[in-house]
């Protein structure tokens, strides 16, 4: 037997390590029922805890490890612990090390990734790698597969890099290494195309010395498979093994434990088969089904005490998910009391949700409620935009998990940036951002050759462009690409004096590329900035002009460093797995957004029962009040539409909810603004960021005064016909003529240019 304390930790022996023992020896296991306690303990064999949501099963994998440990079972470095997130992971070593009171140094617990990059680098060369192997990130791994997809003469119109990394990754989840996809399926995708590259990328991959995050489970897979020695070291070191969320592990996964579980068979899952939410990411429900069968014996357990919710809330959640076929079923009870019923609010619109919500936050927090017991949940990331202007507005601190606030989303920025050239030519930073997004073929020497000109000219990047735009410094297709962008700002910024901003907005995001780029795009998330950009046009309505909502964006990313512990949570329902506050809203239950349109279309009845466990893994995150909202109306893309309930709220049982909300939301909700909790609101808001129409002036004025600055001729030394020159690009030549600072030289190795004088020198 090992000793349970060889990593770390007191000496054995010491007598105040004894008593800490002694105490530490029931601790984990106070507080657990009968059959939580039997699940703890049943510590030898294969275990599944199958059960809802609340009802302790994240406490039962701590109790248990804690159990094993103080038992002297195995040791520390001896028991993996697979969790969803590297936050659970850091939870359950918090807890685990609080009940023991000691040091987690060394131990097996994270996410499967995190755990197969630990294995792959201790045997990278087994797999063809060197132990220093680098993880890409999503942009290196685009970037390769486009230079495969050039390399293969492939049209990257028809089989964008996006959709081509999505199948490879598909086939990663399911642990299908490019020789075990099969024919019929490798001739699937892109009539073999797919397969192919995915075979080049993984070549590549290895000749770079790098993997992907899909290669940390599928090499370690490989390893196992092809190392039997390495496997059976592994399988020795883990004597227990203990995996949370359960229902959502991809294949890859699965094989992954089941190889790892094969000697000791001490694996324990738990799981709730009604909070499977990813099967888009290649999750299997069918594992917890399989469970029994890949380890016959294997003890269910099943619990059926919710800890967390009061009734009327489990009762709501409960019946919400009977209306699912595809699952297990279970009964569920709680003796937290009734509590308050879950309450159904109608609103006119999102503003109007947003406003209602920061009400209701700032009313429950002037009781005492804490900022952190609260969460908004939203089904799709383009939600938390209205409600985070509306907490900002309230200066309630928030914080968005899972994600980047909505300003600071990658596509909002790209799109921001835009609107900044046009408002302002000088904005280099801005400019930069966008000047080959989308991709038009002004890469990294383009923009290095601008750079220098600004610079010698002491111009803005905008007013370099503008210069080289009629002169040979820049390959044809990089200049043609440059004059077709300035052309384009030229007319954007014309457009402003006869065009609402916001429709400006649609026509830029259109003719710069950006939607096709995104539409074109095959990735999971790409939908999901499509919505974002569109939100970002409904956005800029609350301003009277470019100039104000840009004022405002600059505001709001300033905001971001409030310091204070005390926040709201922002969150998508995905992101809230396996946690708990004591106040939920969830927003947004209108079909089309909840259930999401996207997913009944692509899935059919699979799409619409995932979207109901998603809701009831959004309820079932409440313990004390759950507050579900829908607006009649939603502006989309500047359009406003009329919104239907979603069905999840008809299938709410009347016993459990309540539609007459709270007097001061109903009051608020008559749009007289007699509830808001402060005088001015937006309005006063909106004359603070739109500014006098003096000051709009003025800036007007300098704008113009920029560009002719820009374009204007140059402070660079003057060229006389003659002149014997150097350039660092085309050599030695003489100029035949200038114009200002653009000079015709006849060179001697090059023919004659059109060259800029700040990058010649007399000689
Ligand atoms: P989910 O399915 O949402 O992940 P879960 O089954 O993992 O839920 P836990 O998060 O472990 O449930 O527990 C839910 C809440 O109930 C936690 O606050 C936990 O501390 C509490 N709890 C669990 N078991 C008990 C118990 N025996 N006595 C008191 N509280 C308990
Ligand atoms: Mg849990």
């Amino acid at each position: 037997m090992s000793d349970p304390f060889e990593l770390t930790g007191p000496a054995p022996g010491a007598a105040a390590s004894q008593d800490a023992r002694a105490a530490a020896d029931v601790a984990h296991l106070e507080g657990l029922n009968d059959t939580q306690r039997a699940a703890v303990e049943a510590t030898e064999g294969p275990v599944l805890v199958l059960a809802g949501a609340g009802t302790g099963k994240t406490r039962v994998l701590v109790s248990r490890f804690a159990h094993i440990l103080v038992r002297g079972l195995a040791g520390p470095g001896e028991v993996l612990a697979v969790t969803f997130t590297n936050r659970a992971a850091r939870e359950m070593r918090d807890r685990v090390a609080a009940l023991l009171a000691r040091s987690v140094e060394g131990w097996w617990v994270g996410t499967f990734h995190a755990l197969g990059a630990r294995i792959l680098r201790a045997h990278a060369e087994a797999v063809g790698l060197t132990p220093n192997f680098t993880i890409l990130d999503e942009d290196d791994q685009l970037r390769l597969v486009k230079q495969f997809i050039e390399a293969h003469g492939i049209d990257e119109k028809r089989l964008p890099a996006r959709a081509v990394l999505g199948i490879i990754q598909r086939w990663k989840d399911r642990g299908l290494t490019p020789d075990r996809v099969s024919d019929a399926e490798g001739a699937d995708a892109g009539g073999g195309r797919v397969l192919a590259l995915y075979s080049d990328y993984q070549d590549r991959l290895k000749t770079v010395n790098a993997a992907d995050f899909g290669d940390l489970l599928l090499h370690t897979l490989t390893l196992f498979q092809d190392h039997p020695e390495v496997l059976a070291g592994y399988q020795r070191r883990f004597r227990y093994i203990l995996v949370d969320e359960y229902q959502d592990t991809n294949v890859a996964q699965y094989l992954w434990l089941r190889f790892l579980a094969q000697a000791h068979r001490n694996l324990c899952c738990v799981g709730d088969d009604d909070q499977s939410i990813y099967s888009w990411r290649g999750a299997e429900v069918g594992n917890i089904l399989r469970f029994e069968g890949d380890f016959p014996g294997a003890r269910v357990v099943r619990l059926e005490r919710n800890y967390r919710s009061t009734s009327h809330i489990l009762g709501a959640a409960s019946a919400l998910i009977a209306n699912n076929e595809g699952r297990l079923g279970k009964t569920l009870w709680t003796d937290l009391g009734t509590g308050e019923k879950v309450r159904v609010l109608g609103v006119w619109d999102g503003e109007e949700e947003a406003r209602v919500t920061g009400e209701e936050i700032e009313t429950l927090h002037a009781k005492g409620h804490a900022l952190n017991e609260m969460a908004v949940l939203v089904r799709a990331g383009f939600q938390t935009r209205e409600f985070e202007e509306r907490l900002i507005t309230l200066a309630v601190p928030y914080r968005v998990i899972g994600g980047p606030r909505f300003y600071e989303r990658q596509e909002i920025r790209d799109a921001v940036a835009y609107l900044r050239v046009i408002a302002q030519p000088g904005d280099d930073l801005a400019f930069e951002r966008i000047v080959n997004v989308p991709k038009r073929g002004l890469g990294q020497a383009t923009l290095q050759t601008l750079h220098r000109l600004a610079r010698a000219d002491g111009v803005s990047l905008t007013g370099a462009a503008r210069r080289l735009a009629g002169t040979d410094e820049l390959r044809p297709r990089a200049r043609k690409a440059l004059a077709g962008l300035l052309a384009d700002f030229e007319r954007w910024r014309g457009l402003l004096d006869v065009m609402a901003h916001t429709e400006l907005m649609g026509l830029v995001l259109d003719e710069s590329g950006t939607t096709a780029m995104w539409r074109d795009n095959k990735a999971p998330d790409a939908p999901g900035r499509l919505e974002n950009l569109r939100e970002l046009v409904v956005a800029l309505e609350d301003f009277e002009d470019l100039t104000g909502f840009l004022e405002h964006v600059s505001l709001v990313m300033e905001n971001e460093a409030s310091a204070a512990d005390d926040k709201v949570t922002l969150m998508t329902l995905h992101g809230a797995k396996g946690l708990e506050f004591d106040t939920i809203f969830l927003p947004g239950w209108e079909e089309g957004l909840f259930p999401h349109q996207r997913a009944l279309d692509d899935q059919g009845v699979h799409g619409l029962e995932e979207e109901r466990r998603l809701a009831h893994v959004g309820l079932t995150r409440a313990r004390k009040r759950a507050i579900v909202s829908f607006a009649a109306n939603r502006r989309v893309y500047g359009r406003w539409q009329s919104a239907i309930p979603s069905r999840f709220i008809d299938e709410l049982p009347a016993d459990h909810i309540d539609r007459t909300a709270a007097p001061g939301l109903y009051g608020s909700a008559a749009g007289d603004g007699s509830a808001a909790p402060r005088a001015g609101g937006f309005a006063e808001d909106r004359a603070f960021f739109t500014g006098t129409r003096r000051r709009r002036q003025r800036r007007r004025a300098r704008l113009i005064e920029d560009v002719s600055r820009q374009t204007g001729p140059g402070a660079g030394p003057a060229f006389e016909p003659g002149q014997r020159v150097f350039h660092q690009k085309f050599g030695y030549g003489k100029v035949v003529a200038a114009d200002g600072n653009k000079l015709e030289i006849a060179f001697e190795k090059a023919g004659t240019k059109m060259v800029m004088g700040s990058f010649v020198e007399a000689v």
